[in-house]
């Protein structure tokens, strides 16, 4: 035997297979972002004329992207830039309320959520659906818990990454109006996907994910400010007077902002064809249901991120022996990843990006799967 080490393989294995994880569908590089990769993918290739400012670099023309393009994009009054969607939501937490102070945060939101309100040694209290738990989360219910602990901020999913239910965003904002409390719209799987805007809604705060729904390589997300809290929430160092102390100093210094840049003109149109995205997802959901596999939570259904109970495929893994991985295997075999291996009683996909000719592919795969192994 040698001691001789054998390079790391790095292939990756499911490259060219239709994808249906709901965090993949949506943060697919386009050929230009591909290409700006490569262009900038030296460490701090974007610093080559910073001046302190990552949002001020006017080669490439951040500036005008952050300062201008985004804004609009979001009609919101000022952007920053973070590493992600979870540090923007810590980002928020974190400048406006004090350890002990409390935040509302509806029952589905995401998990990381939950933890930056610990690092910033919160109280939560969860929003919860006292209806029916899988809907859309009723905001009414947001009102006697504001007025029972005035909260410091509240927060609400749109849409959460489990059954993707888009709540009536616009109707908090109305109420976070009327008591004056600041509101976050977590927005990881809206924003690149379908139109956001913040001052329609009423939120003080957006969030977005740039590697998971506007086609960039991440870890990146934006953050949409309204400008009564750009102070508090951006507050500079005394020591270094240009450099936002939230931020420690600087965001997403390389590819990830390039590969935001360079993908958004087409995130911008896609954005326009939501309407077409989500009668794909309902035409999709209805075909799935012909297999017996049943849609859950909100109904008729308005987003790419779907939730399914699949009792015929627990019944298969019952007697297959390959347990509950067989699905995963028989779609290996037919070219289709992204549903979680292991899991058939229920699962979620999104039909984000693909085209009717794959998800047909799909469908396909999942009849034969169940007319073969039933
Ligand atoms: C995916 C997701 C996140 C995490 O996004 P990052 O950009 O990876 O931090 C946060 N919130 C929601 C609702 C999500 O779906």
């Amino acid at each position: 035997m040698t001691n001789q080490k054998k390079n790391i393989d790095l292939k990756r294995q499911n490259k060219d297979l239709i994808n249906l994880n709901p965090i993949q569908t949506g943060g697919k590089l386009t050929d230009n972002a591909k290409k700006a990769l490569i262009e900038f993918g030296d460490g701090y290739a974007v610093c080559d004329f910073c001046n302190g400012v990552l949002d001020e670099i006017q080669k490439p023309d951040i500036k005008t992207f952050v300062h201008q393009t985004l804004p609009e994009f979001l009609n919101c009054d000022i952007v920053q830039i973070t590493n992600g969607a979870r540090e923007g939501v810590f980002i928020v937490m974190h400048s406006l309320a004090k350890p002990n102070d409390i935040v509302l945060i509806d029952q589905n939101a995401h998990y990381s959520c939950f933890i930056a309100a610990q690092r910033c040694k919160l109280n939560i209290v969860e929003v919860k659906n006292n209806k029916c738990p899988i809907d859309a989360i009723d905001v009414e219910n947001y009102i006697f818990l504001i007025e029972k602990y005035k909260p410091k901020l509240i927060l609400l999913t749109y849409p959460d990454g489990t059954y993707g239910n888009l709540p009536d965003a616009k109707k908090l904002g109305k109420i976070a109006q009327k008591y004056r409390v600041p509101y976050l719209l977590n927005c990881a799987y809206a924003i690149g996907r379908m139109p956001v805007k913040m001052k329609e809604i009423g939120a003080d705060f957006v969030i977005g994910s740039g590697h998971k729904s506007m086609a960039a390589t991440g870890p990146i997300g934006v953050l949409g400010i309204n400008e009564k809290y750009s102070s508090i929430v951006l507050e500079k160092s005394k020591k270094y007077p240009n450099k936002i102390i939230e931020c420690l100093g600087c965001t997403a210094r390389g590819t990830s902002i390039i590969t935001l840049m360079a993908s958004f003109d087409e995130v911008k149109k896609r954005v326009e064809n939501w309407e077409m995205e989500v009668k794909k997802a309902q035409w999709f959901a209805k075909e799935l249901e012909k297999l017996g596999f049943v849609l859950i939570g909100q109904k008729p259904h308005k987003h790419d991120l779907m939730f399914f109970k699949t009792d015929i495929l627990y019944e298969i893994s019952k007697k297959h022996k390959k347990k509950g991985y067989f699905l995963y295997y028989e779609l290996k075999k037919r070219g289709i990843v992204g549903i979680k291996p292991g899991h058939t009683k229920s699962f979620k996909l999104s039909s984000y990006g693909i085209s009717k000719e794959k998800l047909n592919i799909i469908l396909d795969a999942f009849r034969d799967i169940i007319k073969q192994n039933l």
